[in-house]
């Protein structure tokens, strides 16, 4: 740690993951000296590869704009290199070698045989028209494509990237390439994609929070949950969520927070959509358009008093102080559905009081699970049914929640399920790259 801080010392996500990472697996890794003995700590903390490349286009103005892009290969020891991209303006190196680090043990987890990788760009889709948005995808991946392969490296969405940024990113990969493969994942029904594949990421955490509770005797209906975001990972959380008969009384944007003590119902959900597709990253219109919700501006959904939080927006969005206040209030569990959502002191704060808290690497891992499992379905040429996906959904998450409890469990029976979820991933990943050999 101390050497790597040194070699990036302006990489603070980076940093932060890989700490979280090494202080868990610490006792593992000391009672394994082979992984020692292989330097398997230096080489996975090192990606394999990265590209960095220019990214020109020009706007519905005429002029030229250049953004910078991005493919992280992190780590390919139990698959080809899997992870999103994601368009944001606060886009660089330390986020994506984070999210890249993230990936490998998320990926582990999923019991499917996918690497690590991730990538993106800092273009900034907030008012871009739809026309803009094309020519930046094809732009960006006129550079990429060299780079991807459906048994290589399989990208997909994440924030800023969805459905519509997978279709343009695919048109251009299939006309340089000249083939019609599954080199991304989140593709539209009619062409490859996954049925549940948008649903998934949030599903997927719901079904996690599920698990938790069932294993301490509760069960989420009448949960009162406080959401953050309301782009496609909290929409996912919201419906089932609420299908399941929890109350989803808090959702939010960088703009404040929304606080509706009726809950989400179909009509409110399918507005979380629309406002998200208007570009705007706006929350405040919800109130507007839903007299029983109210709007906070400048506040965070952790303001509000519930059961259980679910971050489902950036790394670090609920801190100590946050944690200090749901605790106050009363929560007594937080799923962690963004990537690295809680601070190191929020993280502290939960478990200090024992609370249930699980990390987005296990909660979040339906979605590149899912993503795992469209690729299944392109190689086998064929799709399965609604009904199958969240099967196989539901049981990968049952997987990853068995495997947090049996790593994670601490001798006065507490469930430690940052530890329990990095130590099963790593376990995976560090033999796979023992077997194979130093590369
Ligand atoms: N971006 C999502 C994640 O953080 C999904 C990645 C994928 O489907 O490949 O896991």
């Amino acid at each position: 740690m101390a050497r790597l801080k040194v070699k990036h010392a302006d990489e603070k996500e980076y940093l932060q993951a890989v700490q979280e990472v090494l202080e868990t697996i610490e006792d593992v890794y000391n009672r394994h000296p082979e992984f020692e003995d292989s330097r398997i700590i230096e080489r996975l903390v090192e990606p394999d590869r990265i590209f960095t490349f220019k990214v020109t286009w020009v706007d519905d103005n005429g002029e030229i704009q250049t953004n910078t892009g991005y493919r992280v290969q992190f780590n390919s020891a139990i698959g080809p290199y899997k992870g999103g991209l994601r368009f944001h303006p606060s886009v660089n190196l330390s986020i994506l070698k984070f999210l890249g680090f993230e990936q490998i043990f998320k990926n582990a987890l999923t019991t499917l045989p996918m690497g690590g990788g991730k990538g993106g760009s800092d273009f900034n889709p907030k008012g871009k028209s739809d026309a803009e948005i094309m020519r930046f995808c094809q732009a960006f991946m006129l550079e990429l494509w060299r780079n991807i392969g459906p048994d290589t490296d399989v990208p997909a969405g994440d924030v800023g990237v969805g459905g519509r940024e997978i279709g343009y990113l695919f048109g251009m990969y299939k006309k340089l390439a000249r083939e019609h493969t599954g080199v991304l994942t989140g593709k539209g029904m009619t062409w490859g994609g996954s049925l549940i594949r948008p649903e998934a990421t949030g599903f997927g955490a719901v079904y996690f929070v599920q698990h938790m509770l069932h294993r301490v005797d509760r069960d989420i209906r009448g949960m009162k949950i406080a959401i953050s975001g309301f782009g496609n990972v909290a929409w996912g959380a919201a419906t089932k969520a609420t299908q399941l008969g929890a109350r989803v009384i808090a959702i939010s944007g960088p703009d404040g927070a929304i606080y509706d003590p009726e809950g989400m119902n179909d009509e409110k959900i399918a507005y979380m959509l629309e406002l998200r597709r208007s570009n705007n990253d706006v929350v405040a219109p919800f109130a507007d358009k839903f007299p029983s919700a109210t709007f906070y501006p400048g506040k965070k959904a952790w303001s509000i008093k519930c059961d259980i939080a679910m971050p489902c927006a950036y790394q670090n969005e609920l801190d100590g102080d946050d944690a200090k206040e749901l605790l106050a209030n009363g929560t007594w569990c937080c799923a962690e559905v963004s990537n690295m959502g809680c601070t190191p002191e929020a993280i502290a704060e939960f478990q200090k009081a024992r609370i249930l808290f699980a990390p987005g690497k296990a909660v979040n891992a339906g979605g590149v699970a899912t993503s795992g499992l469209e690729m299944t379905q392109n190689a086998m040429h064929i799709s399965w049914s609604a009904e199958e996906v969240d099967r196989k959904l539901h049981e990968i998450m049952s997987n990853i929640h068995h495997a947090c409890v049996q790593y994670g469990t601490q001798p006065d029976g507490y469930v430690n399920y940052l530890k329990g979820a990095n130590v099963a991933g790593f376990m995976k990943v560090a033999t796979a790259m023992l077997e194979q050999g130093v590369i």
